[in-house]
């Protein structure tokens, strides 16, 4: 592997892969760069030695069809604007040959999203996992995901992954295009050089308390890191939406919360567990919850296991907010990942809110704060607080996955 700091550009064609995947409103507005700001650093490290920049990124889950709604094409002026530069677009990731032989030194190509094509994640399509099929499937897709990978590397002298959002998984132009390149133009890029940098510091000296915050909607994305982080924290909140499947499990009357109600019987495995190894599982007790899923609507303030019919939580209440805060402040180490409620309305950004300010009040005395994931992210943002936490992620699930000790496949296709 190469690094990227003694590598010089000059003349040469670098695909880069980056974590494009920023959050749009329904006008296809960026509404957070931060993911395009963050890969900077090595984008005009590679223009500045006067190479010439081809991009590459997935946005949304398009499952392997074109679908405009996730097209990169809408971020092309805020790349640009970003870079200071012009920035040439490509409408299919595997017909840019032209596009890239015309490219001079300075130049930027971005390229259509990635997850157009089924090959970028390598799942066959249209067949299901169970069908006697599938095995065969797999091997076939196995085969023409080797030969996209190859065409994108065909592009490029050097390849570089600086998406760490994407770490986790070993996808076409995140692991497989690396056995393209030699190991002398394969590279890290700063992002993630920085961002491997900083589980390493969570994980090799860990200062406690260790505070881990664990909110979002539900709690089946969550289990495998909420599990894990039992094993290391001393301090584990659960907030968000993942509530109500908590309450309710535990007998509570949750109104029209969101709910998983196939999740009963894992979230008191968890609540079972946190006991047995003597983690302080917090869970809010009280919650603001509205008479509609809309940031207008009427709200009443109600404990989190006894809302009326009708109502749904949608942030956390007054007394929890409180509560977070006190176990989050004495805090050393912390890890924040999900919302504590529908923060996108404004009128449900208090429990979110919270946190990050005894976030803040803590980084301030010491502590060691990780903000990851995409929506905790855009509220440190929303909270103009960024600057004022330890580290800011780009990655979500890649970041849960190195803190749980997995090797990163993105990371290690180029070592
Ligand atoms: P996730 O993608 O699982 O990390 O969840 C992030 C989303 O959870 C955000 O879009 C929030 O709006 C949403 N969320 C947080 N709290 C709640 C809640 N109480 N009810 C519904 N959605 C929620």
């Amino acid at each position: 592997m190469a690094k990227i700091d003694d590598y010089n550009f000059a003349g040469k064609k670098a695909i880069v892969r980056v974590d494009f995947n920023v959050p749009l409103d329904e006008n296809g507005k960026v509404t957070d760069d931060t993911r395009i700001r963050g890969a900077l650093p090595t984008l005009k490290k590679i223009l500045a030695d006067g190479g010439s920049l081809i991009l590459m990124s997935h946005m949304g889950k398009p499952k392997g069809k074109v679908n405009e709604k996730y097209s990169l094409k809408q971020i092309r002026e805020d790349v640009a604007k970003a870079l200071g530069t012009d920035v040439k677009f490509v409408h299919d990731c595997q017909k840019a040959d032209e596009a890239v032989a015309e490219l001079k030194p300075g130049e930027v190509l971005l390229l259509e999203n990635l997850r157009f094509y089924p090959e970028e994640e390598g799942k066959p399509v249209g067949i299901d996992k169970e069908d006697p099929g599938y095995k065969a499937a797999k091997e076939e897709m196995k085969k023409s995901q080797k030969e996209f990978a190859k065409h994108l590397a065909s592009y490029a002298d050097a390849y570089v992954n600086d998406a760490f959002g994407t770490a986790h998984r070993a996808h076409a132009s995140t692991a497989v295009i690396a056995d393209y390149f030699n190991a002398d133009d394969k590279m890290l890029g700063y992002l993630m050089e920085k961002e491997v940098k900083a589980v390493d510091n969570i994980l090799k000296d860990i200062k406690r308390p260790f505070t881990a915050i664990m909110g979002g909607s539900k709690v089946s994305t969550k289990i495998g890191i909420i599990e894990n982080l039992m094993d290391k924290v001393d301090n584990l909140i659960l907030c968000g939406g993942m509530t109500y499947t908590f309450a309710k499990a535990q007998g509570g009357k949750i109104g029209d919360s969101i709910v998983e109600n196939d999740k009963l019987d894992l979230a008191l495995d968890i609540l079972k567990k946190a006991k047995g190894k003597g983690v302080n599982l917090v869970l809010g007790t009280d919650c603001i919850a509205a008479n509609a899923f809309d940031n207008d609507a009427q709200t009443i303030v109600c404990p989190s296991n006894d809302i009326p019919d009708g109502w749904q939580g949608l942030d956390a209440g007054p007394e929890t907010q409180k509560a977070f805060a006190e176990v989050i402040r004495p805090s050393k180490t912390i890890l924040w990942n999900g919302p504590a409620g529908v923060f996108e309305f404004e009128n449900f950004t208090k429990g979110s809110r919270a946190i990050a300010e005894a976030i803040v009040e803590a980084t301030d005395n010491g502590a060691f704060s990780l903000v990851g994931g995409g929506d905790s992210v855009a509220c440190v943002n929303k909270f103009g607080l960024a600057d004022s936490v330890s580290y800011v992620s780009t990655g979500g699930g890649a970041l849960l996955e190195a803190i749980e000790g997995k090797t990163l496949p993105g990371v290690a296709a180029v070592k």
